[in-house]
């Protein structure tokens, strides 16, 4: 007789599949061939799980509040504000289960319903374990079978119908039935509170973030130096420059300048106010948006500052030095971001970056949102002085090359690389709600990374082009140029489209301009769009910000493979990225995802990859 923990009729802890949410469920029976326990849960659900998803009722702690609703179906709630359009949003489905009036309807019927629309809801102060993201290793979904039940054939056939088959929102009644419904099923509080220590290690663990540290700055010297030089061919190594030539207390001045002047903008009361996804301990941060307005500002500024005859192009003369102030900057950011983090209580500790090892947690960030009274620093940091700069430094490049090669208007070339990105950074900033879900502002802490990537990275790496061009000179025809606009065009097409129609679906499911996709649903609540541009490739945003990316590079023309760059580097980025998203989702939706793969094989390259 194998040795088995729960007894049958015994209450436990139940985890739901895809999550890190414990409900109380009751052992009705044991598989000792499979070692899975059969257990259902307060609505009916009968799931079978492994041992090691089961846990006692008093290894909880529970809160008063709490301890009356362990069962999701019993909760109360209200309807969640809003949905986050954003990439990388948390899982918010919400647990649906058979109200107390319909258990007395159709039981066979009921088993359906409940099977498919028994959808759990994340606990409002469970965000670290959101995105995919669990502190612990654990992995449910696969062991978490849905037991089949024995239905009579219609049934059977209408209940595979619901859990799995595609269907149109335009026609499907019944899917609106389930989207309606939601405002009547309850919302969960956690239970129990999980450590959040950092177990998967990312980025190579503490030997790859060591190497990071030291080799992240020394890309950006290489790349900047080999821009620098009248043959940038990658066997042309750049001499090392002298130490004293990328250091001038002026130019480090003028950096600081820059941040708090973008950090005035960020502190205007303009703007609305919006608040973020909940935290671990419920509460949610309030984030106001107004990039857009500190973008308007500076673009005024800049005008004055032009106006009034401000060499912008002394940004070109001292390129290098202005990236080692703002590398040195972020160095000193960091070591204060890491030095306050220690005296962060756990609960505002990052999820991805609490792994007790000092290399690690410097790097990745120690802290979740670091904040000074209501300045976020993380957050203020990812869109604003890099984003903006990276637009002001190509700008400088602009009026560099019309300086250095006596033009009266720029290039065609720098035109082009110009008012890509710009466009690029504008609709950044348009939409910069967006970025509250993104793994950055809800896993990741607020270390070396961002901090090196925000300031340094992204306007002194990103401008590689446009800094290419000042100093190799490209012509290209018109007919090239309008090729390359349209390529540009179409990868910008792509991107938004794409990432609207994932970010809408979520925030609105129901909504009548989407009527017409399909999606698979998932036990999470959330569905899986199988048409449109997520049901050509598995991440079209990625595809169309990669032919973006191609589209910068181009004007650049084919002498040097130095301005690909940073195609080159996005492509490995994104594939990297997809990979780990992919892992997420696998955990979160389990068979529903590994459906979606099959309908949709290609991962962000159609018919490639
Ligand atoms: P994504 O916008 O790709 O979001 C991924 C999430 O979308 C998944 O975790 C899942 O979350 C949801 N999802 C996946 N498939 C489906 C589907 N079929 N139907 C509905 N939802 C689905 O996240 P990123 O943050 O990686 O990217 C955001 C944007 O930022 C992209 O356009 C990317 O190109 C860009 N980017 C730019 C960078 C740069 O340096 N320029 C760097 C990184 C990204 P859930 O189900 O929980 O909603």
């Amino acid at each position: 007789m194998p040795s088995r923990k729960f007894a049958d009729g015994e209450v436990v802890m139940g985890r739901w599949p895809g999550s890190v949410l414990y409900y109380e469920v009751q052992v009705t029976s044991y598989d000792d061939v499979a070692h899975l326990y059969t257990v259902k849960y307060k609505d009916g659900t009968e799931l079978a799980l492994k041992e090691s998803d089961i846990r006692s009722q008093s290894s909880f702690k529970h809160r008063k509040s709490q301890s009356s609703s362990s069962s999701p179906s019993r909760r109360s709630s209200s309807r969640s504000r809003s949905r986050s359009r954003s990439p990388g949003r948390p899982a918010r489905g919400r647990r649906r289960s058979a109200s107390q009036s319909r258990e007395h309807k159709d039981d066979k019927k009921k088993t359906i319903q409940e099977t498919s629309l028994a959808l759990p809801k994340p606990s409002e102060n469970n965000t670290k374990r959101y995105n995919g993201e669990p502190e612990s290793t654990e992995k449910n979904d696969t062991s978490c079978i849905i037991l089949e039940q024995k239905l009579k054939p219609d049934l059977e056939v209408k209940r595979v119908l619901e859990q799995y088959s595609l269907r149109s929102r335009k026609d499907d009644k019944k899917t609106e039935e389930i989207y309606s419904e939601k405002k009547t099923f309850v919302a969960v509080k956690p239970i129990e509170k999980v450590p959040t220590k950092t177990k998967e290690l990312e980025f190579g663990g503490r030997i790859g973030t060591f190497m990071m540290i030291f080799l992240l700055p020394a890309t950006v010297l290489y790349l900047l130096s080999m821009c620098k030089q009248d043959d940038p061919s990658l066997l042309n190594f750049p001499p090392l420059p002298a130490l004293e030539s990328l250091w001038e207390g002026k130019v480090f001045g003028i950096f600081v300048l820059w941040f708090l002047l973008q950090a005035v903008f960020y502190l205007l009361p303009i703007g609305k106010v919006v608040e973020g996804l909940p935290l671990s301990n419920g509460r949610r941060l309030q984030y106001r948006i107004n990039g857009f307005y500190a973008f308007i500002l500076t673009a005024a500024v800049v005008g004055v500052l032009l106006y009034f005859e401000f060499e912008l192009h002394y940004l070109y003369d001292h390129f290098m030095q202005f990236a080692v102030s703002a590398a040195a900057f972020s160095l000193a950011l960091s070591i204060y971001l890491y030095v306050r983090s220690l005296k962060a209580p756990e609960e505002e500790l990052a999820p991805g970056g609490n792994s007790g090892y000092f290399i690690y947690d410097f790097f990745i960030g120690h802290e979740l949102n670091p904040r000074i009274g209501s300045f976020d620093l993380k957050y203020f940091c990812e869109l604003r002085p890099g984003l903006i700069g990276w637009v002001v430094i190509n700008l400088a490049m602009l009026l560099a090359e019309m300086k250095i090669h006596n033009l009266s208007v720029p290039s065609l070339s720098m035109i082009l690389v110009n008012s890509f990105q710009l466009l690029y950074v504008v609709d950044a900033l348009w939409n910069e709600e967006a970025v509250l879900t993104t793994m950055d502002i809800t896993h990741d802490g607020f270390g070396f990374m961002l901090a090196f990537g925000d300031l340094v990275w992204v306007p002194f790496v990103y401008s590689l082009q446009a800094f290419y061009l000042v100093g190799h000179p490209t012509t290209i025809t018109w007919p090239i140029a309008a090729a390359i606009t349209v390529l540009n065009c179409v990868g910008y097409y792509i991107f938004r489209s794409a990432n609207s129609q994932k970010n809408n679906f979520r925030r609105n499911p129901a909504d009548p301009k989407l009527a017409n996709l399909k999606f698979i649903p998932t036990a999470t609540g959330k569905g899986l769009l199988v048409t449109g541009w997520w049901g050509f490739v598995r991440h079209p945003n990625y595809l169309g910000d990669i032919i973006m990316a191609l589209a910068w590079s181009l004007p650049c023309g084919f002498n040097h493979i130095l301005p690909y760059f940073y195609v080159i580097y996005f492509i490995c980025l994104l594939v990297h990225r997809e990979a780990r998203d992919e892992h997420h989702c696998k955990q979160k939706y389990g068979l529903a995802w590994e459906r979606y793969c099959q309908r949709v094989p290609y991962r962000i390259f159609p018919y490639v990859y």
